[in-house]
């Protein structure tokens, strides 16, 4: 099975060709995030170069893509060394093999883009190319050739996040109003205080720069925040008076959050809305209180990014206690079924 996978880099795309190899310049990663940055990548498979829509919210001028298509087991390799450390404990390597595989095989079938199935970023999954991966990747993924999680005779839709902050999220507080069956609300005290020296071997240099994803603070003026609200909106709220969490999840995260100011009144949702419109980039994620003093803003929250499905920082230290992957996947993914896809 191969999957293409398209890489967004720059404008024009600046490339070298090696051996068996290439490199792409200036890959843009995190976008959007806070930890949005450009690198040198280097790639296997083959290179295709496309025009692709600008992806400024303003539109303009078209850039390119790199498509790199590739064996899906390999491309699994660099996306677990991606997304997490590759000198994590195996059996969490493992776990997200098994997740990534069941995610970019429905992707495969149901494609997020036009013209390749994935992205390389976080919009899809971590895709870095090659110089993240060492042999324990490829160790981990040889060892769970072709799994994937199941429920009711269809592979699942495996969602995944950094930390869930002590409790997990339900699907409707993120996506579309259904109820995914496998992906409940659970206690998750597993990333509740993990050691430094955990986070150093199972989070990229780059995720490193985070350090405090578990519990949060972020305070804004009430000039700030009105300036903040209104680029990102594109709507002139006038000065905010207020923020008012109308909808909560099972884990705490506001799907529906009023934003009241001078000049105009909206109620926005889901969790990923309010997290862009209440940053400069994305906050950490929506669950949050609101403190709201005369002239400023206090937002004290949890956990980094959407909390539904498995939590990487809370199955990274289970891996590290000892659970097996298959203990791991049945944590965070209720009554699924390990199988091998066709
Ligand atoms: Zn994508
Ligand atoms: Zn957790």
């Amino acid at each position: 099975m191969e999957i293409r996978v398209g890489i967004l880099t720059a404008p024009k795309i600046e490339f070298e060709q090696k051996e068996d190899t290439f490199v792409l310049k200036n890959v843009r990663i995190g976008i959007g995030f806070h930890w949005d940055r450009h690198e040198d990548q280097e790639f296997a498979g083959t290179l295709e170069i496309k025009p692709t829509p600008n992806p400024s919210l303003k539109g303009g001028e078209p850039w390119q893509v790199a498509i790199n298509t590739i064996d899906l087991e390999d491309y699994l390799c660099s996306v677990i060394s991606s997304e997490m450390n590759a000198n994590s404990p195996m059996e969490l390597l493992k776990a997200h093999a098994v997740i990534s595989r069941s995610w970019a095989i429905r992707a495969m079938q149901k494609p997020n883009h036009e013209g390749f199935h994935v992205c390389a970023d976080d919009h899809c999954q971590r895709y870095e190319g090659l110089r993240r991966m060492n042999e324990r990747a490829v160790e981990a993924v040889n060892a769970t050739r072709g799994q994937v999680l199941m429920y009711d005779g269809e592979i699942c839709d495996c969602r995944y996040y950094k930390c869930c902050g002590g409790r997990t999220e339900i699907w409707r507080t993120c996506w579309e109003d259904i109820d995914v069956p496998y992906i409940q609300s659970v206690t998750c005290d597993w990333c509740k205080n993990p050691s430094p020296k955990i986070l150093r071997l199972v989070l990229n240099d780059y995720d490193q720069e985070t350090k405090d994803f578990r519990n949060w603070k972020v305070s804004y003026t009430t000039e700030e925040l009105s300036e903040i609200i209104r680029t990102k909106s594109g709507i002139d709220f006038g000065e905010i008076i207020d923020l008012v969490p109308l909808k909560r999840g099972a884990s705490g995260r506001i799907y529906e959050l009023k934003i009241v100011g001078t000049k105009h009144t909206e109620i926005i949702g889901k969790e990923l809305k309010i997290r862009l419109w209440l940053s400069r980039s994305c906050l950490y994620s929506s669950w949050f209180e609101i403190k709201k003093e005369p002239s400023f803003f206090v937002l004290t929250g949890h956990g980094w990014g959407h909390g539904a499905g498995l939590c990487q920082i809370g199955a990274a230290v289970m891996a590290s206690e000892g659970h097996k992957y298959e203990e791991i996947l049945s944590y965070y993914y209720l009554n699924t079924q390990l199988m091998i896809a066709d």
